[in-house]
């Protein structure tokens, strides 16, 4: 495959480093770390203590222990949602508040909970996606059990304001969760600075295995688990460890924080580098997402009087997402550019670019080549682009929609 890949959001390449540091728990070292009677057992055990401790400095979680090892990223969010929900179930009335733009593991778990009489609500968001904090606010009562907000979107990149979400959350006494999977190596965050309860961690979108996560979960925070068994990882979720996995997103965790500095200024670069030739090359393109709230590796562009996915057939040989990767299946457009009033139109011809260490400004060259004379050759087949001909813009076009209130 002698693809570009841009598509960092949706997962990324294995580090050789984390490859190397995995091989030892592939072969010989195969203890149960639970067996505490021989020397497998030990190694083992010690492995998945130094993973732990590497992850726990990542988001800069005080004890290690605070660290629960999942299959991933949606177990983790299942799990904060569901084990507050389910270990606050004496309570007449729960409900909990988040966004409409989150992910799908996080705005799942809720919509079951709804079956169990968990209120779910939205607090408002701007047309970039960030949150009104006084709607956040306002939202909380004497019956809010979480609040559960990302650190930063996987289609449009933006960020939000987490430590005062985290601010909110304490006054009002409320624990606050954070998926911050896609932030995690681009972004910094802190648990105890920003006020974080829970956290989930995702090894494959920062160079790590597929198949294994964490949630940290602040000291004293109960949880209800989801999945029964042995009492591993302080009885919040059972089953043997993944060993390879762990020591995996250990080294991944390691090798996150060390970059994180230089590779999001790299980062920054490039994408700046590609929006601003998007910018200067192509007419009728609008960024969707906060102009400067976003993390340095996302640019989410609508091309209008294009198909997505037409441009995408026309960039061959680059790996690209139109809308999220979840989604792209239906041809609904994608929930999230909803949520932010893009309008249909504007929607389907949107690409997400996820830039990460495999691209260079080469890469975003060529694909800058590319995207213009497929947009150019799409548009010219286009009837809908002689709209724009006569002079119908697509901003007017979009605000004449927010205008009739839509
Ligand atoms: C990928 C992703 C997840 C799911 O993580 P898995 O480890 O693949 O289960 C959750 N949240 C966000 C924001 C993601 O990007």
């Amino acid at each position: 495959m002698n693809l570009i890949y841009m598509d960092h959001h949706a997962t990324t390449p294995l580090d050789a480093e984390v490859l190397a540091a995995m091989m030892p728990a592939l072969t010989s070292e195969y203890g149960n770390p639970s067996s505490n009677t021989h020397a497998y057992g030990h190694a083992a055990r010690y492995m998945v203590d130094s993973a732990r401790a590497q992850v726990a400095q990542l988001v800069g979680a005080p004890r290690p222990d605070d660290i629960i090892f999942t299959s991933g990223a949606t177990e983790a969010d299942n799990l904060a949602l569901k084990g507050i929900a389910h270990a606050k179930d004496y309570m007449p009335a729960r409900n909990i508040v988040t966004l409409a733009i989150e992910h799908k593991a996080v705005l799942d778990a809720a919509r079951r909970l709804q079956k169990e009489n968990v209120e779910i609500r939205f607090a408002a968001i701007d047309p970039y996606g960030v949150v009104d904090l006084d709607d956040l606010a306002a939202k909380i009562d004497k019956n809010t059990i979480l609040i559960s907000i990302q650190t930063a979107n996987s289609e449009i990149g933006t960020i939000q304001p987490i430590r005062e979400i985290g601010v909110i959350a304490k006054k009002h006494g409320v624990p606050f969760h954070t998926d911050a999977v896609q932030a995690l190596g681009r972004y910094e965050i802190d648990v105890m600075r920003d006020h974080i309860d829970m956290l989930s961690i995702s090894a494959h979108k920062m160079y790590g295995p597929k198949g294994i996560g964490a949630l940290y979960v602040r000291r004293g925070l109960k949880l209800t688990p989801i999945i029964d068994g042995g009492g591993h990882e302080r009885n919040m979720r059972s089953g043997t460890l993944n060993v390879p996995g762990i020591v995996g997103l250990g080294k991944a965790a390691e090798i996150a924080k060390r970059d994180l500095k230089s590779e999001s200024e790299r980062l920054l670069k490039l994408r700046n580098r590609l929006e601003d030739g998007i910018l200067r090359r192509i007419e009728h393109v609008r960024i969707n997402g906060h102009p400067t709230n976003r993390l340095p590796n996302n640019l989410n562009v609508a091309f209008a009087y294009v198909e997505g996915e037409s441009l995408i057939l026309a960039c061959r040989g680059v790996a690209l997402s139109s809308g999220s990767a979840c989604t792209s299946t239906s041809l609904q457009s994608s929930y999230v550019l909803k949520a932010i009033n893009v309008p249909d139109f504007l929607a389907h011809g949107s690409l997400r670019f996820g830039l990460g260490k495999s691209n260079s400004e080469e890469h975003v060259d060529i694909v800058l080549d590319l995207l213009e004379k497929g947009v150019r050759r799409l548009r010219e087949m286009s009837p809908l682009y002689d709209m724009a001909k006569e002079g119908v813009s697509i901003e007017s076009a979009h605000f004449s929609r927010h205008a009739r209130g839509k």
